[in-house]
């Protein structure tokens, strides 16, 4: 099992980052290495030029980001964590891919109709070719399972379509160049809600910083936000059923649940008929108690560069030397003469 899966460089991560995404990966870390297998985590950076951007901004990002994955559990020595910017690679794959997608196929993505929206005369060629990138990230490296969000699974078959029809046009049964890649789906990923409006996602482009909890939050700060965090005046109830129509009241209860590693009915079994002057202080508390170690860990880190640039280039090489035979095997496989 080699399991590739990216991420967008952002800044001012949260909890939402945490629950929604970053967890995910230390747990398929962690499982992959129980069947005898392998992941590969890759910052997109050079996704993120398909929209406009600050260049300075991304660069911070992306140390920002490794900080912040190694802080909450990956593990560089066990996952191959990396920046697409360093394994040109990618890029050369996506080159030759170019030959093999049809204009058709990217025409009918979604995300290209909606991020591109009525502009598309104005948009970047690159946000056009994204897909097409995505299929070089994981066919490069023979994925065999890529775990994909709801908005992502026309992408991931699209990169099964490209590798379906290089292998058709190019490669030979007993060889097939790529491997086809399998849809991973990852376990539950909670979507947590602003702490000031439970139908408002937690953001970081909320204005509002009251409206999230930061890694970067000492435990007072996350005491006072929990302390303040929008509720109804009704006690908990003691079923899940008795949490529809409170939207605040649900996510705060789901947060706990994940943070302290329980389920729903567990939690609402022991604080049901509970006022959130007693529920709130709880939920507090395990929160600080989980985050204080993965903020302690990402402040010190998020200040050596050095240290953050090293596991980068690390990530890189190993990510490198993986990529070689595959990408080898796809120019030669075009008729393209290399030395
Ligand atoms: P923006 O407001 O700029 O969209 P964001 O806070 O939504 O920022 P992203 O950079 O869009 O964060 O998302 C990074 C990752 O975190 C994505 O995988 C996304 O699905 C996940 N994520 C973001 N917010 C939440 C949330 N509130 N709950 C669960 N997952 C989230
Ligand atoms: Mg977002």
């Amino acid at each position: 099992m080699r399991i590739v899966s990216g991420i967008q460089p952002t800044g001012n991560l949260h909890l939402g980052n945490y629950l929604g995404a970053i967890r995910n990966w230390v747990r398929m870390q962690d499982e992959a290495q129980a069947r005898g297998g392998q992941c590969l985590y890759f910052l997109a950076d050079l996704h993120a030029i398909s929209m406009p951007h600050v260049p300075a901004d991304l660069a911070s990002n992306t140390r920002e980001m490794v900080a912040a994955l190694v802080a909450c559990g990956i593990d560089p020595e066990r996952s191959i964590l990396f920046n697409q910017a360093q394994v040109p690679q990618h890029s050369e794959l996506q080159w030759l891919l170019n030959g093999t997608a049809r204009m058709g196929w990217l025409n009918r993505m979604t995300q290209w109709k909606d991020k591109a929206g009525k502009n598309r005369e104005g948009a970047s060629v690159a946000l056009f070719t994204y897909p097409v990138l995505q299929a070089a990230d994981v066919l490069l490296y023979q994925a065999t399972h890529v775990p994909v969000g709801d908005d992502q699974k026309q992408h991931l078959e699209l990169a099964r379509d490209i590798a379906q029809k290089f292998n058709n046009d190019f490669g030979s049964e007993q060889a097939p160049v790529f491997t086809l890649p399998e849809p991973f789906i990852p376990p539950e990923a909670a979507r947590i809600m602003s702490l000031r409006d439970g139908s408002a996602k937690m953001s970081k482009s909320d204005p509002s910083d009251m409206s999230r909890i930061n890694l970067t939050d000492d435990a007072d700060t996350i005491m006072q936000k929990v302390k303040k965090a929008k509720t109804d005046p009704e006690p908990l109830p003691s079923e899940k059923s008795g949490l529809e129509g409170r939207p605040e009241a649900a996510n705060l209860v789901s947060i706990y649940a994940a943070m302290a590693g329980e389920d729903v009915p567990a939690v609402l079994s022991r604080f049901g008929g509970e006022g959130f002057g007693r529920f709130k202080p709880a939920l507090g508390e395990v929160l600080v108690e989980r985050l204080a170690p993965i903020n302690a860990r990402f402040m010190e880190l998020r200040r050596d560069r050095d240290a953050l640039d090293a596991i980068l280039k690390a990530g890189a090489d190993k990510a490198r030397a993986l990529a070689l035979p595959t990408l080898d095997a796809a120019y030669r496989a075009l008729g393209l003469v290399r030395g």
